[in-house]
């Protein structure tokens, strides 16, 4: 019996009740996956308890000598996982990375140039909400609406919006487009303007690791991603910068007339910049994540994400679903409902009811809120990590257009719920409720 359930019933409970809700449904949510048990049994380690501000070797604490090894252990994976000669594994997620990028690169006012939120951009590339659109000013490309580039980012005009607001950054990345960059491109833009270019992989970064979309490391200035996405590791962020040839120059120190790197200029915005402590135990856990992703089952785990997004894809298409740009290169579709006539926060709901989770999404060039939404966001890597194939991803679209048709049967959905469990049962996850 575990102590915690001795300690404190309520929260073993709470534990269990969600590792059975996590066994028992379809989790579709693009952005999610289930960890490995090693990677959870390093989250839930000692080195929880330490205070290691500061870099392996360099810190302002005592007794730091198992947290450096911890530490540099990730470091070493991340840039062999990445083909990278720089990494800063602390930043405790995608929104801290992105603050130390911004933090770097831009002075409050500074305008950047990133992907449009409501056509897939993350809410840390501009938001009104978010301190990217509270401190800076944010412009925006979007994908086009219509024509043989609809649903996609047409490059001639990111270079066009470019030239017209002179951005100091160039942002890409998305939490909702279902295609590849084409970084060169964006490259040479962000040169002819004069701006930085920073990649923000945080949906992507398994799939880029195992080679099989587009790699920005050599285009990019800097990258940042998540770690707990299609990578699958604990929750948290990293920055990354490609080659050396990258990190010349950052800016003249103003005590020491040092020339700084922009490696350096980095690791300050994240600590002291934006962070105190480290969470040392998630650190520990993202070695373990980088070490399973640079096995050969992390490559043909990545290959089955994509194959099970394309069945996905082809399988609401057939059904004569509107998925946006139409299909994917990648690990999410998205689906938009309004010629079904249904809202994406119904849908979101009607799902749910038949546990099977995923999120209401803005489609490019939305008329309902983001509160409301027209669309459905769905991806495959938690599925997937469950051991699901293109068969049973035909059978997760089947159901889902049940429930869609139907989405006030509770006949019917209760029916597509015993459907959901009997597969789920057929792909056990979870045997612990903590590790
Ligand atoms: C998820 C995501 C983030 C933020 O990650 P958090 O760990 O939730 O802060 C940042 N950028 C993009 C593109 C994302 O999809």
């Amino acid at each position: 019996m575990s102590e915690l359930q001795t300690t404190d019933p309520a929260i073993f409970g709470v534990l269990q009740r969600e590792v059975e809700r996590q066994n028992d449904g379809f989790e579709l949510i693009a952005s999610e996956n289930f960890v490995s048990r090693s990677v959870m049994e390093a989250t839930g380690s000692a080195l929880t308890n330490k205070y290691a501000e500061g870099l392996p070797g360099k810190r302002y604490y005592g007794g730091c000598q198992f947290a450096d090894e911890a530490e540099d252990l990730a470091r070493d994976r991340a840039k062999e996982l990445f083909s990278c000669d720089w990494v800063n594994v602390q930043p405790h997620s995608g929104a801290s990375a992105n603050a130390a990028v911004y933090l770097t690169l831009m002075k409050p006012g500074d305008t950047f140039l990133g992907l449009d939120l409501s056509h897939g951009g993350h809410l840390t590339h501009g938001s009104p909400v978010n301190f990217s659109g509270i401190l800076y000013k944010a412009e925006y490309y979007g994908v086009e609406e219509s024509g043989p580039n609809a649903g996609r980012i047409d490059m001639d005009r990111v270079r066009d919006k470019a030239l017209a607001v002179q951005p100091k950054m160039i942002s890409i990345g998305a939490s909702a487009y279902p295609r590849d960059f084409d970084y060169g491109a964006f490259r040479s833009i962000a040169d002819e303007v004069g701006a930085f270019l920073w990649m923000d992989m945080a949906h992507t970064a398994g799939l880029i690791a195992a080679g099989l979309l587009n790699s920005p490391m050599d285009h990019a200035h800097v990258v940042t991603t998540t770690t707990h996405k299609t990578l699958r590791g604990p929750r948290g962020g990293m920055i990354l910068i490609g080659s050396d040839s990258e990190n010349t120059v950052g800016k003249v120190a103003p005590k020491s007339g040092r020339v700084k790197m922009w490696s350096e200029l980095f690791d300050s915005a994240v600590f002291p910049g934006m962070q105190g402590g480290p969470l040392m135990h998630v650190i520990a856990a993202k070695a373990v994540s980088f070490l399973e992703a640079l096995s050969p089952d992390f490559k043909s785990y990545q290959h089955a994400v994509l194959e099970n997004a394309k069945a996905m894809a082809d399988s609401f298409v057939e059904k004569g679903y509107d998925i946006v740009s139409g299909g994917t290169d990648n690990h999410l579709i998205l689906v938009d409902l309004r010629n079904k006539g249904l809202t994406g926060k119904d849908a979101e709901i009607a799902l749910g009811k038949a546990e099977i989770t995923v999120n209401k999404n803005m489609v490019p060039f939305d008329t309902q809120s983001p509160f409301v939404t027209s669309g459905i966001r769905l991806g495959s890597p938690a599925m997937t990590t469950r051991g699901l194939g293109p068969g049973e991803f035909n059978v997760i679209a089947t159901l889902i257009d049940k429930v869609l048709m139907n989405p006030n049967n509770e006949d019917i959905i209760s029916q597509v719920r015993s459907e959901v469990k009997a597969i789920c049962r057929k792909f056990p996850l979870y045997d612990f409720v903590t590790a």
